[in-house]
């Protein structure tokens, strides 16, 4: 079926300049060269980032799948900034949108209902969505710090990359056969990372409603990657995320390779956050009877259920 595509969903190709300009910069690579100290730099900007992004604004803030201190919350919340993906309260928003209507057609970032470039990339282009339901997100926007935050979301990219140049230029200047520079280390650890880091994350909207394998029966699209799991520290065991969404684990079986979850749980060890959630028993029950055979009457009345509960929750 054809439809006029309304104007708030055409590319807005000025707005989007310096999402644009941030991959073409990825060239300055040639000027920057290559060090050790500039791939170390990539993979860990690469992953505390990510960490920020799965741990902090999908885990915490869009499914507050465990508990932690005002002072850590704030943490998460400017971890999370820095990876470039807007404030929490905008992110947590439109996930909470993702899954009361995930597969659907109000559904953001469905690759079943809009293609696969819409779902990665495209929705973040456009005018629609820049802006992001409040009502959604009311238990976060009663923190006046997240607010601010949310706001002033640039203020931890922007303190990264300071971070970086300065961090460069003193290994430079004490350490010159490294051969380092600030102008290295903000291609590698900023510019570089945040490309990596981007679409990463846009995988799990996209490709994990695509490919992989469904352990549940629900609702979506959504399936288990191993691949994607790996390159998002977890994120990827998303059928499994979905049949359960506040659990704080996303790879439900020891197997599951889920390293949010470990850095939570030893975080946890530290009392630095608490109440992580799991899957219930009925949840594991449901996923042994999919796994290996068709889906029991009982498991699809199950699924029919949730369908029921979201479209009734807030
Ligand atoms: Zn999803
Ligand atoms: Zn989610």
């Amino acid at each position: 079926m054809n439809r006029e595509m309304p104007s708030d969903e055409r590319i807005n190709w000025l707005d989007s300049g310096a999402f644009i300009a941030l991959h073409l910069a990825c060239i300055l690579v040639i000027w920057a060269g290559i060090s050790w100290v500039a791939v170390i730099t990539l993979v860990i900007t690469y992953a505390i980032r990510m960490f920020g992004i799965t741990a902090g604004y999908h885990r915490y803030f869009s499914h507050r799948s465990f508990k932690t201190s005002r002072f850590f919350q704030f943490l998460l919340a400017l971890l999370g900034t820095s990876a470039v993906q807007k404030g929490p309260l905008w992110w947590a928003a439109h996930h909470r949108h993702h899954h009361k209507h995930s597969d659907q057609e109000e559904d953001l970032h469905s690759p079943g209902q809009r293609g696969f470039w819409w779902a990665h990339v495209g929705w973040i282009l456009c005018d629609k969505y820049k802006c992001a339901h409040m009502k959604l997100v009311k238990d976060l926007n009663k923190f006046p710090e997240l607010k601010f935050l949310d706001r002033w979301h640039l203020i931890g990219p922007v303190s990264l990359a300071l971070i970086l140049l300065g961090l460069g230029s003193t290994l430079n200047h004490y350490f010159p056969h490294w051969g380092t520079s600030g102008f290295q280390l903000v291609v590698w650890g900023f510019i570089i990372s945040t490309i990596v880091l981007y679409h990463g994350t846009f995988t799990v909207n996209s490709l994990t409603h695509m490919f992989g394998r469904k352990r549940f029966v629900t609702t979506d699209d959504s399936r288990n990657s191993f691949l994607i799991s790996l390159v998002t520290l977890g994120e990827g065991w998303h059928n499994n995320h979905h049949r359960f969404p506040s659990s704080e684990r996303q790879g439900f079986y020891w197997w599951e390779i889920d390293i949010s979850h470990y850095t939570l749980r030893i975080l946890s060890w530290l009392r630095l956050v608490w109440d992580l959630k799991t899957p219930p028993a009925r949840v594991y029950a449901n996923a042994k009877r999919t796994l290996f055979k068709r889906p029991s009457p009982e498991v699809r009345e199950e699924a029919k259920a949730i369908k029921h509960h979201r479209e009734n929750e807030q």
